[in-house]
């Protein structure tokens, strides 16, 4: 049905229901870490609240989840207010998606736009404080503007330096993951022991990092890549990628799939690509990220209340469960 086809009443009725059911689909995604239904599902009910709230504006209320990013603090974890709140990304889920974002990048500044692709890491937010070149804070996303602090358990994760090659103190975010090979090897262990297995690397990374006892952590064999720069402190970067590559120097691990791209049609090239190659990579990704690259032209173009306008997540269409299972057996 077409949102306009419906009465106002009807409208009402239908955002309701859907408000409803997002929000439990959500508590058991970024609450308890075991979802009910696949992302694609939860995605094409959420997208349908968008255009009931597009056609009839009066419908949005600031508790809808069309206005909110993410999940809650859960009992037992110490509360993180993030200084500068972690969002979440608009998504686009075609080809025309992706020219219509292009359209309005281009209309929203006079500078020239080249954007950098990155892999969609299928994981969980993660923000890193350092002081003087120290990690002294590592928080989840929660809801945006409150977090849990789980430093305990991200100074199990080996890829986390606890000193950086330079005394910065800056915070940086990206993304916490459980590689496919972990991921498989966790789940045959519980299944032996007789333990519920997790749906797919993504709550099992979630469950590990947001478990009360550390040493469950360390044992998940967790992993991550980091992504953008929230507090700059001492480092100077002019785009994106420079700041990745100015990540890398000071031992912080980011993703180098990453590519800068001057037309749109690059990035649809790019995004088939990863598509096509997603099952061979060692993790989940389940979309690409693009984002301007200039910061300049990043702040021309500015930002939602929940999301920034200069970049959008590509979400590929879902893997059948079976096959991402079978899939993950041929990498292993
Ligand atoms: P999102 O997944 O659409 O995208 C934003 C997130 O992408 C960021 O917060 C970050 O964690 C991540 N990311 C990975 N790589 C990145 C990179 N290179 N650069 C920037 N960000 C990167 O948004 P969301 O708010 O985290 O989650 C919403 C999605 O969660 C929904 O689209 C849905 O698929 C899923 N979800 C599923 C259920 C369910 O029941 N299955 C419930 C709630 C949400």
């Amino acid at each position: 049905y077409s949102p306009t086809s419906l009465s106002f009443e009807e409208a009402t009725k239908r955002a309701e229901e859907l408000r409803e059911t997002l929000d439990r689909y959500s508590h058991e995604y970024y609450v308890l870490d075991k979802p009910t239904v696949t992302d694609a599902e939860y995605d094409s009910l959420y997208r349908e609240l968008v255009s009931l709230e597009t056609a009839y504006p009066e419908l949005i209320s600031g508790d809808s989840p069309t206005q909110r990013v993410g999940g809650t603090v859960l009992p037992g974890f110490e509360k993180v207010t993030h200084d500068i709140p972690m969002l979440s990304l608009g998504n686009a889920f075609g080809e025309q998606d992706l020219f219509d974002f292009d359209r309005r990048v281009r209309k929203l500044t006079d500078k020239k736009v080249e954007y950098i692709c990155e892999l969609k890491i299928d994981g969980l937010a993660l923000s890193l404080k350092y002081e003087e070149g120290k990690l002294v804070q590592a928080a989840t996303r929660g809801d945006g503007v409150v977090g849990e602090n789980v430093t305990q358990n991200v100074r199990t994760i080996k890829s986390v330096p606890l000193k950086l090659k330079k005394p910065y103190s800056i915070e940086v975010r990206g993304e916490c993951y459980m590689p496919k090979e972990a991921f498989v090897t966790l789940n045959m262990e519980r299944e032996e022991n007789g333990e519920d297995i997790f749906a797919n690397p993504r709550n099992a990374a979630a469950g590990g990092l947001r478990n009360l006892n550390p040493k469950e952590t360390a044992k998940r064999n967790l992993n991550t890549f980091m992504y953008t720069i929230a507090d700059f402190g001492e480092l100077d970067a002019v785009s994106q990628s420079d700041a990745l590559d100015q990540l890398d120097t000071i031992g912080i691990r980011t993703n180098h799939e990453r590519r800068v791209y001057e037309t749109i049609e690059e990035v649809w090239a790019y995004v088939q690509e990863f598509q096509e190659h997603r099952s061979g990579l060692p993790y989940d990704i389940d979309g690409i990220v693009i984002k301007v690259n200039d910061f300049e032209a990043q702040k021309d173009i500015g930002y939602t209340i929940k999301a920034p306008r200069w970049a959008i997540a590509y979400k590929f269409p879902a893997e059948e469960a079976h096959t991402v299972i079978r899939k993950i057996e041929w990498t292993v």
